[in-house]
């Protein structure tokens, strides 16, 4: 028997009431203890994206929320910066491409941040530019980027949004929305929401509304004026996911036990406490910028394959991890730690690396790693 353990950025651990609460009947969307339900979760949404703007819920995985984020704001032959670190930041060019909107790349070499003086230069020079598409946490490649220091830089421009991807970050680490002036902040249910894939959250201000008036582009299903115009009357314009939605109520009720500090705290000592134990083991961190708590990402040691450590995981300790995407495959390998993951998803996660590697032949001394990861998780006498 294989015992089987789910660390990969994506999809994440779903606890346990949750999928209880999902198990319960469905209830129709147009009976009246739907609109509860649906008015309880969107009020709860607001209090997790720290905003009193629209959160809009789409039965989509992330990306569908990001299509949107481009459809609904910009007309064929605007301008959109794209900050385009790792995979994901390739996908706001490519989606831009799919709308007519002509994407201005801002290449950033991947495991770094993007530096935000290269985003105030570009407005600077091109201020018809209408929307700036980031990544809050890159995921393929473990970095994150500094979004505040980004919206300080859009907000002065009356006619450009900030559209955020945060969908390894929300629920991670501090992303305040309206504190910060996010216009689009992008989330979504497998990642920090421990749920199924299936759901997408997206909120979207009032400068962002603003630009929606005059989009030309058409969506028909992620229309989100449509959306918006419905989910304030706690419906949904077409059919939703309602069991992800009831186990949704149950996610927010385990966060709003936890609390927004609380829930930061945790990711933040479990990430550091990996990247430490990681470390002490002699191997290196693959982010060369600021490293996201959502995830860590360990460069393969040389002459390593990093896609043979990702598949000696799941084969040899039942443990699904990440390789590296497009030229980081076999270079590095990923582990999650977001959302419904404590002080031994972590510790198993070191001690699996070590056993893989030692198994593959790098000479690695077992128990470094997880000893420091203890040492950092003991709880204070
Ligand atoms: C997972 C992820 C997405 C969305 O991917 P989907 O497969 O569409 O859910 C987008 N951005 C980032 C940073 C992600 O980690």
């Amino acid at each position: 028997m294989l015992k089987r353990y789910l660390l990969a950025p994506g999809p994440t651990q779903v606890p346990p009431e949750v999928l209880l609460a999902m198990a319960t009947p469905i209830i129709h969307h147009r009976a009246p203890e739907f609109a509860e339900l649906f008015g309880e979760v969107r009020k709860d949404l607001q209090w997790v994206f720290q905003t009193n703007n629209d959160v809009l819920m789409l039965a989509s995985s992330g990306t569908g929320a990001m299509e949107g984020s481009v459809a609904n704001f910009l007309s064929p032959g605007d301008k959109a910066l794209c900050v385009n670190g790792g995979k994901f930041g390739e996908r706001w060019g490519k989606i831009c491409q799919a709308f007519g909107v002509q994407p201005i790349e801002i290449p950033v070499e991947w495991g770094h941040s993007v530096d935000p003086q290269q985003v105030a230069d570009a407005l600077k020079k091109d201020p018809s530019i209408k929307a700036v598409y980031v990544q809050a946490s890159e995921t393929s490649t473990g970095a994150a980027h500094d979004i505040k220091a980004l919206a300080d830089i859009v907000k002065p421009y009356e006619g450009t949004i900030l559209v955020v991807d945060a969908i390894t970050a929300l629920g991670v680490f501090d992303i305040p929305t309206d504190a910060w002036g996010l216009d689009i902040v992008v989330a979504g249910s497998q990642k920090a929401f421990m749920l199924p894939p299936g759901l997408a959250f997206v909120s979207v201000s009032q400068k962002a509304w603003g630009l929606a008036e005059k989009s030309k582009n058409g969506a028909f299903y992620f229309n989100f004026k449509k959306e918006r115009d419905s989910q304030r009357k706690n419906q949904t314009a077409y059919t939703p996911a309602v069991s992800m939605i009831l186990g949704l109520k149950e996610v927010l009720r385990l966060m709003k036990t936890e609390g927004l500090p609380g829930m930061f705290a945790r990711q933040g000592q479990l990430a550091h406490a990996l990247r430490s134990a990681v470390e002490a083991a002699g191997l290196s961190l693959f982010p060369k910028g600021k490293a996201s708590d959502a995830l860590t990402v360990i460069a393969a040691p040389d002459g390593i394959d990093g896609q043979a450590v990702y598949k000696n995981l799941r084969v040899q300790y039942g443990i699904t991890a990440a390789g590296g995407q497009d030229h980081l495959k076999g270079k590095i390998f990923r582990l999650s730690h977001m959302g419904y993951v404590d002080t031994f998803d972590v510790i198993t996660a070191m001690a699996a690396v070590e056993m893989v590697l030692k198994g593959l032949g790098h000479p690695i001394q077992l128990g470094s790693g997880v000893a420091k990861a203890q040492a950092l998780l003991m709880t204070p006498q």
